[in-house]
């Protein structure tokens, strides 16, 4: 019988997100604040041999697909050449903000990179600016063309609605995505941010989405969803589709297959989780990959039910998104 990650709730965990950096080239206002946080020490992050090794353990116990991210996945030196090794053992995508795709996007399709998601919240460059701090648009957008052009399929477009700050962009972002030959996929803003400024009134919901885009177009339900966090709707008919996460409003835990690797080595079973399991003391002081494997079981074995957001006992993590890997 093949190894698996199985918790007490009887999933199994087959997805494996990577962050592959805690810094960044942007500063996203839900996500860092202008000066940058505390990064990690560099001794303290894996090395591409360290990581290809905990990959290979977690593919000998199922997992089947990984997602690389971080921070900014793009800024890590020699992305190419640790995707290759990768994309020996899994199923590879990205999740990037786009700067550097026009000049990466075809060496990483090259190494084994299937697909890639590029995050973009408004197509207007003074919002650009103002919400990622970097008058980069132009770039981003570049970055979109160039990782269709290299055959990553498909190109994704992850975009968070803030009220009042991009939410009367969401069919003009829809429009362009289809327009581009992009899938676009708004995600609900959730409690992951440094500054724990995240309210939930602020909120732009699934439900807020769906009523906006409803006002453009007809959305069917698209039934092939699965574990996939979005719920995804064809439009006007499709073959053309939008997703929506509804993290925070309508949470998909109960199907949930994803564990976490942090830059720095420590596995996560959930996002929100409190806990952390050590991966990179255990690996550097020498312990084999059947040690490895047994601390990744016995982590994924208490993985929680659900995030527990909506519990009035609920606690943010102590890292951000950006530290853990969105
Ligand atoms: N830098 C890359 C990027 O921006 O795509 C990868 C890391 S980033 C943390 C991954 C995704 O998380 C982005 O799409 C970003 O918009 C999203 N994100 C960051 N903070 C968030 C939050 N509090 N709630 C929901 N999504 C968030
Ligand atoms: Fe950087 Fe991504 Fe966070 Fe924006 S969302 S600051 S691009 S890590």
């Amino acid at each position: 019988m093949t190894a698996a990650l199985l918790d007490t709730f009887g999933r199994a965990a087959t997805d494996l997100r990577v962050s592959l950096t805690d810094k960044c080239n942007l500063r996203c206002t839900y996500c860092m604040p202008a000066e940058g946080l505390p990064w990690l020490p560099s001794d303290e992050l894996l090395s591409d041999d360290e990581l290809v090794r905990l990959v290979s353990v977690a593919a000998s116990l199922g997992v089947r697909t990984v997602r690389l991210t971080g921070g900014e996945p793009l800024i890590r030196p020699g992305l190419p050449g640790l995707v290759a090794r990768l994309a020996e053992l899994v199923d590879l995508s990205l999740t990037t903000n786009g700067l550097g795709l026009t000049r990466l996007a075809q060496p990483l399709r090259d190494a084994g990179l299937r697909r890639v998601n590029v995050s973009l919240d408004t197509l207007r460059p003074d919002r650009f600016l103002a919400l990622t701090r970097r008058d980069r648009l132009a770039d981003v957008l570049a970055g979109l063309a160039a990782a269709k052009a290299a055959g990553l399929e498909p190109v994704k477009v992850n975009t968070v609605l803030m009220r009042d700050v991009n939410d009367d962009e969401a069919g003009e972002l829809l429009d362009w995505s289809l327009a581009h030959g992009y899938e676009l996929r708004f995600i609900e803003q959730m409690p992951l941010d440094p500054q724990h400024s995240w309210d939930r009134g602020q909120m732009v919901t699934a439900e807020e989405v769906l009523e906006r885009l409803s006002a453009r177009h007809t959305l069917t339900v698209d039934p092939s969803r699965g574990s996939a966090p979005a719920e995804v709707w064809l439009v006007d008919g499709g073959p053309a589709r939008v997703g929506v996460v509804g993290s925070v409003t309508r949470p998909f835990c109960g199907t949930c297959d994803r564990i976490r690797l942090t830059a720095d080595g420590q596995l996560r079973t959930c996002l929100f989780a409190r806990d952390e399991f050590d991966l990179r003391t255990a690996l550097r002081a020498g312990e084999t990959d059947e040690e490895l494997a047994a601390r990744m079981s016995s982590a994924v074995l208490g993985k929680k039910a659900g995030h527990g957001i909506d519990d009035p006992s609920f606690l943010q993590p102590d890292r951000p998104m950006s530290a853990i890997g969105g």
